[in-house]
């Protein structure tokens, strides 16, 4: 089969990944062996690629929205069969005997191992999925509109919960790529008003098609205060903007797995009147489930545009020079 090896991470993404072909690879106890029908591009593929998070394995093939099927069952898996649709996420294996395992928070976990980082991932004919942590995939969506539920929607939806915003609050949204564009839609099925900030007009006007209340610049005041935000651009430059658009007692979560440096804070202006700052790092199986749940009950729009397999190098370009409105998903 022919797989993408991230090879030499930098900036250069025309030399950073290499199609080459490999051998397919076994699926292990308790695995699955997928074949690839679809893969999103999420941000962090860039950042592997780019070298910003240095590869965990050398030679990794990146990819963790992966949507294919089922191939070939490990030894003692239990509850699939062969030709079953299942979605490969980020999450890939937790230790389950930890505090955090144990106590609800194996995002936490300390052992935890990532698709795509970690293990190789979906920018290949095939990959593996420890049949534990395999999701099932709503009907209605095509295979390439599933595959950015996978991060995109699964993430944005544990930072929109990380942000704590109340029933009909008014919510500010920073950055708007293929996570935010569908945390938008959960938070507006919730009855929230929507105010998206980022720089990219085609994102603009993608934000108000999808029922924002107002889409301006990254670094504009939003028209009312916000009682959350969720910061999804990569940029810590907007973390006190965000803070300072904050009403009191807020809470800005920045979804995130990479942010440039944060200013410094200035605490009376960024911080006082009990505004809160967290982190969103991965997610729980739990999370996804219910992201999924949640797709399967409200139809989201996934503003999806496809590139063959064979250009995954084009897509992540694509995607760091901001030329992607919506989610990019390799289609095999
Ligand atoms: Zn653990
Ligand atoms: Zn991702």
């Amino acid at each position: 089969m022919l797989a993408w090896q991230v090879r030499s991470p930098g900036s250069d993404l025309s030399q950073a990944l290499r199609r080459v072909p490999v051998v397919v690879p076994r699926p292990a106890p308790g695995e699955l062996l997928v074949a690839v029908d679809a893969c999103g591009v999420c941000r962090t593929d860039l950042h592997v690629a780019a070298g910003d998070l240095p590869v965990h394995r050398a030679s990794v093939v990146p990819g963790h929205e992966v949507v294919g099927h089922v191939l070939e069952l490990g030894a003692g898996v239990t509850g699939f069969r062969p030709g079953d649709r299942v979605g490969v996420a980020w999450l890939r294996e937790t230790c389950g005997a930890c505090r955090y395992c144990r106590s609800g928070a194996e995002n936490l976990c300390p052992q935890s191992r990532y698709t795509g980082w970690d293990a190789d991932g979906g920018y290949a004919d095939c990959t593996t999925v420890p049949a534990d942590f395999a999701y099932a995939l709503p009907d209605g969506y095509s295979v390439a509109e599933l595959a950015p539920l996978l991060c995109a929607g699964i993430i944005g939806y544990r930072a929109l919960r990380r942000a704590e915003l109340p029933p009909g609050g008014r919510l500010g949204i920073y950055g708007f790529g293929a996570s935010a564009h569908l945390t938008a839609q959960v938070a507006l099925a919730q009855g929230a008003r929507v105010h998206v900030l980022t720089r990219s007009p085609q994102a603009q006007k993608l934000a108000l098609d999808l029922g924002a209340a107002s889409a301006g610049g990254a670094y504009d005041v939003p028209p009312e205060p916000l009682d959350a935000a969720v910061l999804f651009a990569p940029v810590g430059d907007l973390v006190p903007v965000a803070l300072q658009a904050l009403e009191r007692g807020g809470t800005l979560a920045v979804a995130g797995i990479h942010l440039s440096d944060i200013p410094t804070l200035d605490y009376e202006r960024d911080l006082f009147q009990e505004r809160t700052l967290r982190s969103v790092t991965s997610n729980t199986r739990e999370d996804g489930r219910e992201l999924l749940s949640f797709a399967a009950g409200h139809r989201l729009t996934v503003a999806v545009n496809p590139y063959p397999m064979a250009q995954a190098g084009i897509a992540l370009a694509d995607l760091a020079a901001d030329r992607v409105n919506g989610a990019a998903v390799l289609i095999a």
